[in-house]
């Protein structure tokens, strides 16, 4: 599609402005779709979870480079870094949302970090340029072109069911989302206070059909605070709680993103299926979560009831 061309050439982060530039030249029907993402290529956020991963695995897999800068950055990572969580401890969170606001600066120093990981990061960062960044930057872009028919055929759909399942609005900022080639060792992942989505382009569950539910499910994990609440309340008043796993509203995500999307991707399987989440992670679950929010997917009852149903079956 000619208006996406522009999002696989340089400069490499894709800004809002110049990613709205690319809306505008659309027909007014596809602007609200391709409005709800702000997609971003930043080379930090790219080679600070590079690192990140490389740092994960053991030294004999890891990506071969012997320049002296990139083994110290990932010793750094490998000491300070990895033992944390991306998704729950809040420096790396702060980390990753100073690097996604220095956008195309030559040296890490205007994030302003303690002198170990600024040096870290700026001794890898000319490695990491010659080495990698061009190619992840490409299956980056490639990500966003393939994502966009589909954002344009069924985003505004996919994005107001969804709202509605989760009775809460779809924002009126498009969400913050970069697109790196290494994300978390899950895939995607999502912080909230602000929203921050992170894409891994380079994950082969994140491509194609599977990467559009992805990125609707990054999305929705800023709309299920009224699932989470309210599953709490009805757990905590049945004495459920401490017999449930606490990923159960990870659960109830999956499974309303995924029918959201098999209702409007024709012929779509919900990830959770082509993955086979429910045997490998929740044996128990997908059958209650389906009697309690099929019919409430299908407009049966409100939120409330579709979880007061689930916690009655469990
Ligand atoms: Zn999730």
């Amino acid at each position: 599609m000619r208006f996406s061309e522009r999002l696989t050439q340089p400069p490499a982060r894709c800004t809002r402005r110049a990613f709205l530039a690319a809306v505008t030249a659309l027909p007014a029907m596809a602007i609200d779709s391709l409005a709800l993402f702000d997609f971003r290529r930043n080379f930090w956020i790219n080679l600070h979870h590079f690192l990140y991963a490389q740092a994960q695995l053991d030294a004999r897999d890891r990506e071969a480079e012997a320049a002296e800068g990139w083994t110290a950055a990932i010793a750094y990572y490998n000491e300070h870094m990895i033992s944390r969580s991306l998704v729950d401890d809040p420096d790396l969170i702060s980390i990753k949302q100073r690097l996604s606001g220095i956008g195309d600066s030559a040296t890490a120093a205007p994030a302003a970090f303690d002198a170990g990981l600024e040096k870290a990061l700026d001794e890898a960062a000319p490695v990491y340029r010659e080495h990698w960044w061009a190619a992840h930057d490409r299956a980056n872009a490639a990500w966003v072109q393939s994502q966009l028919p589909r954002l344009s055929d069924h985003g505004a759909a996919v994005a107001g069911a969804l709202g509605r399942a989760f009775d809460f609005p779809w924002p009126a900022e498009p969400m913050h989302t970069e697109i790196s080639f290494a994300a978390h060792v899950n895939g995607a992942y999502t912080t909230l206070n602000p929203l921050f989505i992170t894409i891994a382009s380079g994950d082969a569950r994140e491509q194609g059909d599977l990467g559009f539910e992805i990125l609707f499910h990054e999305a929705s994990h800023g709309l299920a605070g009224k699932l989470q609440r309210l599953l709490a309340l009805e757990l905590a008043a049945h004495a459920k709680n401490k017999s449930t796993p606490s990923s159960l509203w990870h659960a109830a995500l999956f499974y309303c993103v995924g029918e959201v999307m098999r209702r409007n991707v024709p012929g779509y399987v919900p990830y959770a299926e082509q993955q086979e989440l429910w045997p490998r992670a929740w044996p128990s679950l997908r059958r209650p979560l389906e009697e309690a929010f099929k019919p409430y997917l299908d407009g049966t009852g409100d939120l409330r009831s579709a979880v007061r149903n689930l916690v009655s079956q469990l």
